[in-house]
């Protein structure tokens, strides 16, 4: 294995951008235009201020990588493979290394989160072979696999997976086998050893991908179910797929193994909820999403502010609690900030871009 592998020799966080294509609501609607610009790692969103024909206002951003995901002159094609390689590789190399890795995807609803994170087809696909449209998710397992595979043979592999949202500060499994209609949620609780963990959650060991994507399918088909019979939606919870791996290597006399967790985040949709008529549910469900996404904002400005020894709030939220341990030490962090090109989403464009910027 390449020492490039290495965690130290990788930055610990890594924020992205990536600009889905116009949809044909924008592209119908008068006077949307295309805003973003890209030169190189730098995103230019140019604006053009009210009552002024001639001059634009240009807003700089600098993140690790932009993605592009229309075919354009002087645009850069970033495919679903592509956005992987990036964001998801280096988290599975570091995973064999024994170091825990979380991969958020952020953005408000509708600007790519699902589509990155899960693909095109998360209901009925996800075989990369046949689907391109996989996403981060998929790829990550299916990769995870082949190197399992590449092992030397005296190592044994384990794989456990789990799947959960959080919806309100609360917890539903994704994967239980009970009905889905009994949505008790599940407590937290913290393990001396292990830290905080998810009292009675399933967890599913699984020997190949074609297993793991009957998981998979099984939790996207649960969470959207879950959001159409309890009328929440989907976009106002955080789903998170959670792989253990665990390789003990059978030459070395009581090897106790590595052990790391890799957490694969889709968020809830980052969109600040309008203020007029929203029922005390919305409101409450608002506050929650604020609540976690910037709790999470924090943790990770602080991780990366390391030199000034901040007090890191985990507990503030139940999302960035339970992910204690993946997040910051070794841990490796990647951020996916996804957006529309769409003049019409300005003001959340920009709200997501100095999120992800805040977080490097
Ligand atoms: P979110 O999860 O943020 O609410 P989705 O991932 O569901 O958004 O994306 C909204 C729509 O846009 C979907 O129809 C999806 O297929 C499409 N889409 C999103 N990102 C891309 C992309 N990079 N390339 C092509 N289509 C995309």
């Amino acid at each position: 294995r390449s020492s490039k592998d290495k965690p130290d020799e990788v930055s610990n966080l890594t924020v992205a951008v990536r600009i889905r294509p116009m949809n044909v609501k924008e592209l119908d609607c008068v006077g949307a235009t295309d805003i973003v610009r890209v030169r190189g790692n730098d995103l230019i969103i140019r604006t053009q201020p009210l009552g002024s024909s001639s001059t634009s206002v240009d807003h700089i951003f600098q993140y690790d990588h932009v993605f592009w995901s229309c075919d354009e002159s002087n645009r850069i094609y970033s495919t679903q493979e592509d956005v992987f390689m990036t964001m998801g590789k280096p988290l599975l190399n570091s995973a064999f290394h024994g170091y825990n890795a979380c991969l958020f995807a952020y953005g408000q609803t509708g600007s790519g989160k699902s589509f990155s994170m899960m693909g095109k087809h998360s209901y009925d696909n996800l075989d990369i072979d046949t689907d391109q449209y996989s996403g981060i998710t998929p790829r990550f397992c299916r990769d995870l696999f082949e190197q399992i595979s590449s092992l030397d043979k005296e190592c044994v592999a384990t794989v456990e997976v789990s799947y959960f949202e959080i919806y309100n500060e609360k917890i539903h499994d994704l994967l239980s086998c009970g009905t889905n209609a009994n949505r008790t949620p599940l407590k937290v609780r913290e393990h001396p050893v292990w830290g905080p963990y998810v009292v009675n959650l399933s967890v599913h060991t699984v020997k190949t991908y074609k297993e793991l994507r009957t998981w998979l399918l099984l939790g996207n088909k649960n969470r959207a179910t879950a959001a159409t019979t309890m009328n929440e939606k989907s976009s106002r919870s955080h789903s998170i797929f959670s792989i253990e791996l665990c390789i003990c290597d059978g030459s070395k006399d009581g090897d106790m193994g590595r052990r790391s967790r890799v957490s694969l985040v889709d968020l809830a949709g980052s969109e600040r909820l309008g203020n007029s008529h929203n029922s005390e549910e919305k409101i409450r469900e608002g506050v929650c999403i604020n609540k976690s996404l910037l709790t999470l904002g924090k943790v990770i400005s602080a991780l990366a502010d390391q030199k000034k020894n901040q007090f890191v709030p985990y507990r503030d939220s139940v999302l960035t609690w339970l992910l204690r341990e993946s997040l910051g030490g070794n841990s490796l962090t990647s951020m996916l900030a996804t957006i529309s090109p769409a003049s019409t989403h300005l003001d959340e464009t920009l709200a997501t871009l100095r999120y992800a910027c805040q977080a490097r």
